[in-house]
């Protein structure tokens, strides 16, 4: 006789209607109803959709991927923790909430998470089991599980239905593939992202997240003309000479329309989506809509960001819910093209020491140089990629076609991922050939520090890596930067777009400014999915240039000189 255990059953979903009474079938499909009707706590107050009933259809969607782009103070956030507790209670689905820093999990479950259950007699008697702060468990034994996304531990044996990306842009890459995967063994597998998002291309704004969904937008009718919109910054503000001075109005009619009539016209507002080619669900809202955001307080960030780039940019992100980067935050192709001087050319003989950056690709060398011009500005000397050939490495490639060809010369090389080609260099070329070492604040408070090399060891240099892509945009938009006129061709052919390899390189990284753990700002560089090694050997180049460079001194001329007994092969 054969005996199966059934340790979960299979059937999707798993509804299981709860015991309690007054729970009625309509509460199976309507968190929000559900939450009305026991008189839910959000954030000290009773949760309700009056002024914001565009939450409605959102926390009754159960599509499987769903994109959630979002101004802040739209209630987004709130409207998921309460969809959670009834997915959990009400379906048994098994919920994984994460969040960007594991130690933020506690601070939110603190304020956020346990005033909930604690709040409702419910929701108390539902999770009495477990008293444990990031895992909360229900007397039917389905789990909350409330992580931080920065730590690969966390993530480790933790299989859910639905996983809750709440804040997904400011979630450090590097686990977060991991993470999808925690849905795997699922028959449900709920995937929700919420984002504000931060700069463009980047987090919820790239290319196969909010732009590959089917983009939902909240469409409310005028008061006086009747017809649906979506209120825009740039359609329907009228922008006065301060705060006070703004008019939201129609974009057809443009009758002014007032914060009261904004907070009114959500009831009679509807989603569309305006992109039916979308694979998954996306919904996006501004504070044009938000009930509790008055227009002037909206508009508060858009006047002091005329003098505060910084402000400008929460305007966008924060009131908007639109990516943003100002001018010194990422590199642009306008800004490389000004950078063309139409009287440079590569090559030639050069005009004093040549500085040369290396970046160590997957199997390629990218190598950029660079020579001084009478202002210190940084002048392109040229450009190469060496890639191994049948008895031949890309190390001595770039030795014999670059090092070997210039007279003077200093060099940085980054320090990773293979560290022994840069390393065998360093040692044969002390003092001009130095491994880059690229550090995010290190405790040092000039942009490179250079280390006293050591006979017969290779010479080290530590790079404040924010402070160097900071100074090498700030040259770019100092004329500190010349390229020559054909920079648009330079690189791997690249047919779709109208500049190739270098270029593309050049303008993939974006500056970002975000709290850290101890509530500092602080700045750093971002990398997204594509290349950015031209960037990188340009920065190692600037690097090089901070640094006078030692005769070379080859062997030969070196041994011919220790035979003579001079001082200087020492
Ligand atoms: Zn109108």
């Amino acid at each position: 006789m054969k005996l199966t255990l059934h340790l979960k059953t299979p059937e999707t979903p798993r509804l299981i209607l709860s015991n309690s009474s007054n729970m009625s079938i309509k509460h199976l499909a309507r968190p929000d109803a559900w939450a009305l009707d026991l008189a839910l706590k959000v954030d000290g107050r009773d949760f309700s959709l009056e002024g914001r009933e565009y939450i409605k259809q959102v926390i009754r969607d159960t599509s499987p991927k769903l994109v959630v782009k979002k101004a802040a103070q739209t209630a987004f956030t709130i409207s998921f923790l309460v969809r959670s507790f009834h997915w959990i209670t009400m379906r048994h689905w098994h919920h994984l909430y994460l969040l960007p820093l594991k130690q933020g999990a506690i601070p939110f479950v603190q304020k956020r998470l346990d005033p909930m259950i604690s709040g409702s007699e419910y929701l108390s008697a539902q999770f009495s089991s477990v008293d444990n702060r990031l895992h909360k468990q229900t007397v039917d034994a389905i789990s909350l599980l409330i992580r931080g996304v920065n730590i690969e531990s966390e993530m480790q044996e933790t299989p859910a239905d639905v996983i809750v990306f709440d804040e997904y842009d400011r979630m450090a890459t590097d686990f977060l593939e991991d993470a999808k995967h925690r849905v795997d063994g699922s028959r449900i597998k709920r995937l929700t992202f919420l984002s504000t998002p931060t700069v463009p291309g980047h987090g919820l704004d790239a290319d196969d997240e909010w732009w590959a969904s089917d983009m939902h937008k909240w469409f409310v009718p005028c008061p006086y003309c009747g017809r649906f919109q979506t209120f825009l910054f740039e359609e329907n503000v009228k922008i006065g000479d301060d705060k006070y001075d703004c008019v939201l109005e129609c974009s057809y009619c443009h009758h002014a329309i007032s914060d009261q009539q904004r907070t009114n016209l959500n009831a009679e507002g509807k989603w569309e989506a305006t992109n039916l080619e979308g694979f998954f669900r996306g919904y996006h809202i501004n504070q044009f809509n938000s009930p509790t955001m008055l227009l002037h307080e909206i508009m508060e960030s858009y006047f002091a960001g005329q003098r505060d780039a910084k402000r400008m940019k929460s305007f966008y992100n924060q009131s908007l819910g639109e990516p943003y980067t100002s001018p010194g935050d990422q590199i642009s192709t306008q800004l490389l093209d000004k950078c063309r001087d139409q009287n440079h050319h590569l090559g030639g003989i050069p005009n004093g020491p040549v500085y040369i950056g290396i970046d160590v690709g997957h199997d390629d060398l990218y190598v950029k140089a660079d020579t001084l011009g009478r202002n210190g500005e940084r002048l392109m000397y040229g450009i190469w990629r060496f890639q191994d050939i049948p008895g031949k490495t890309a190390w001595e490639m770039l030795e014999e076609q670059v090092l070997m060809k210039l007279g003077t010369w200093m060099a940085v090389c980054d320090a990773h991922p293979d560290k022994r080609g840069a390393q065998a260099l360093s040692v044969k070329y002390p003092r001009n050939f130095w491994m880059g070492f690229e550090k995010d604040r290190p405790e040092q408070e000039d942009v490179a520090k250079f280390d006293k090399p050591e006979r017969g060891e290779p010479s080290k240099v530590i790079i404040d890596r924010t402070l160097a892509f900071d100074s090498v945009i700030h040259q770019m938009s100092t004329g500190g930067y010349v390229l020559p006129p054909e920079a648009r061709e330079l690189g791997e052919q690249m047919p779709r777009r109208d500049y190739n390899g270098f270029y593309s390189h050049m303008i993939q990284m974006v500056r970002v400014e975000e709290e850290d753990l101890r509530g500092r700002i602080v700045a750093s560089w971002k990398k997204n999915k594509n290349a950015d090694h031209w960037h990188h050997a340009d920065m190692f180049s600037y690097i090089a240039t901070m640094k006078r460079p030692a005769m070379i001194v080859t062997s030969n001329i070196s041994k011919a000189l220790q035979k003579a007994g001079s001082p200087v092969a020492a």
